[in-house]
Formats: structure tokens, sequence, C-alpha cells
């Protein structure tokens, strides 16, 4: 499905509350406070909308309890709106078009895609050790610098720093990017340890910092770039590079620069776009509905068919 901005979610209180609520709630309303679903809606005048009161600890709540929207006095259809616009963009949405679009403050329009930003945030149900790759798994790790460009620098300003950021991908599988204080191999051996299994077999380049930090896995290819040598055989990282082509697209094309305070939230946004892309057979509803999902306070990851 593509977005149709004539759906009522997008404009009608009521149906904006009853979207959410399905899809945070498939099987009925939940406590956010206790977890019990012996509830009771609180109808009439004399309460708000959408209260919900807990038979269990005897606590009311709203669908937007526990949630990113929790206490935002952003209305609710401009939430779902938001969602399914930040959802549905490869190349990402920008606090003025959002601010634009949902009629609401530049301000409140960079809060709300902070929040969904945050939302996208969605941590793998692990024991804590890694989950990525494994005996006979191919993961690419490969780094990159993003942040301000050149172009937009006036008066001979000194050029915006830029920040490095590592992609973790395993093929066939997910992707993880974070941002990295400095490429040395404490940095990136620190963020592989974290996410990627040592049977795996790890591909990079061929820097220095490539060289030390395969020796912690099973396998390890290297790829030289700087001679050309993008594809020899399996080994090669240009999936990690397709990923970093699209954030380039996105920080330097919608939102100009990036301050290193944020970026990893824009690598969040990145990574659960590419996670959730359409060739998995993810539309943008369903891959709206799954940041709305990543919006309560327990985020669990919401595996995909592949
Ligand atoms: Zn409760």
């Amino acid at each position: 499905m593509t977005i149709n901005l004539t759906n009522p979610i997008f404009h009608d209180e009521d149906a904006a509350r009853a979207h959410l609520e399905s899809v945070r709630w498939p099987n009925g309303p939940e406590c956010p406070h206790c977890g019990s679903d012996r509830v009771t809606r609180l109808a009439g005048s004399s309460h708000r909308k959408g209260l919900i009161h807990c038979n269990a600890c005897e606590k009311p709540f709203t669908v937007t309890v526990g949630s990113v929207m929790e206490r935002s006095k952003i209305a609710m259809p401009k939430w779902v709106l938001g969602f399914y616009l930040m959802a549905s963009s490869k190349k990402g949405v920008s606090s003025h078009q959002l601010h634009r679009m949902l009629g609401i403050t530049y301000k409140s329009a960079w809060f709300l895609s902070m929040r969904i930003r945050e939302a996208m945030h969605i941590e793998p149900e692990t024991d804590g050790g890694p989950d990525m790759g494994g005996k006979g798994k191919i993961v690419e790790s490969d780094e990159t610098f993003v942040g301000g460009k050149k172009k937009n620098v006036h008066n001979g300003k000194p050029e915006p720093k830029k920040h490095p950021v590592v992609a973790l991908v395993e093929r066939g599988g997910t992707l993880r990017a974070r941002h990295v204080p400095n490429v040395t191999a404490k940095s990136v051996r620190e963020v592989l340890k974290k996410h990627v299994k040592p049977e795996t077999h790890l591909m990079t380049d061929t820097s220095l910092v490539a060289e030390h930090v395969g020796k912690d896995f099973a396998k390890h290819s290297a790829v030289n770039h700087s001679r050309d040598e993008y594809v020899r055989g399996n080994a090669y990282t240009n999936t990690a590079e397709s990923f970093f082509a699209l954030v380039k697209r996105k920080v330097y094309g919608t939102h100009h620069a990036v301050s290193e305070k944020h970026l990893q939230r824009y690598m969040t946004e990145a990574e659960f776009i590419w996670n959730n892309r359409s060739s998995k057979g993810i539309d943008d509803a369903a891959r709206a509905d799954n940041a709305i999902r990543g919006a309560k306070g327990k985020r669990l990851m919401y595996r995909q068919p592949n």
C-alpha cells in the first residue's frame, strides 16, 4: 500500500487512536504499567477519550502512555502521518517538510521526528551477546565519514566536521550503523564484538584497522579499494557501500548537515529503513506500523520474514 492521504487515520482523532491501538495491541489493550489485559474502557463525557482503566494495578492509561508519543501536545493523526511519512521515505523527510505537511511548528516537527527516530531504534532479542553472523555467515564491515558538506560553507569558515560511522551488514540479514568516536582498531573492535559472533566470516577493506580486527573472527577477507579491486569472488563490501551512498543522499540531500550529537539518530533511521526495505516484502504501511510498535517503552525486535 502507498500512503493514501485521505485515510481518516491522518485526519480524525478517533480513527488515529483506533489505528495506534490496533497496531500496538493486536489482541486488545494491555496495561503499560503492569502488563495486565484485565482492563475496562472508560466511556462517557467525564473521561478523556481513549482512557482505559487497569483492573489489576488500578492505573489509567491511553495508547500513547509508555511510548514516544506520551505527554505530547501534537494531535494523534499528526503523529500517525509523521510515522508514515518518515517510514516511507528512503531519502528522509526534513523537519521543514514535516512542519509544512503536518501544520505544526518547526520546533514541534523537529521534536516529533527525533521521537520517531527513537521509535525506529529496535533492539534485537538476544541474551546480551552478539546476534549477527555465525558459522558459515558473512558480515561486511566498513566505515565512512558523515557530516557537513563543503558546498554549504560560506565566508571561508572551516568545513563542518565529518564523523565516523561503522556499518555492519550480514549478507541476506540485518544491518547496523553505529557512530564511533574514531576509526581505530579499538573503536571498531568494540562495535564488532558487541554485534558480530566470532564464528563469522568477516569482510572488510584492507586498512590497518581491518587487519587488526579481522583476527577476532573465524575467517577474514579483505578487498583493496585503492587498487579498484572491489569484487574478488565473494570478497566485497558493496552492501555496506550501497548503504553509505543512501545515508549520504539522505544527510546531504534532505538534512544538509547533521551534528555529531544527533548523528546516531539519523543512522538509526537509515538502519531501520534498510532493515525494513520493500525488497523484503515490507510495504510502506507495514514499515510505518513496525516503527509505531517500536514506539513503546519496551523495545522488541519484530522479525520479518526473509
Ligand atoms: Zn496495570
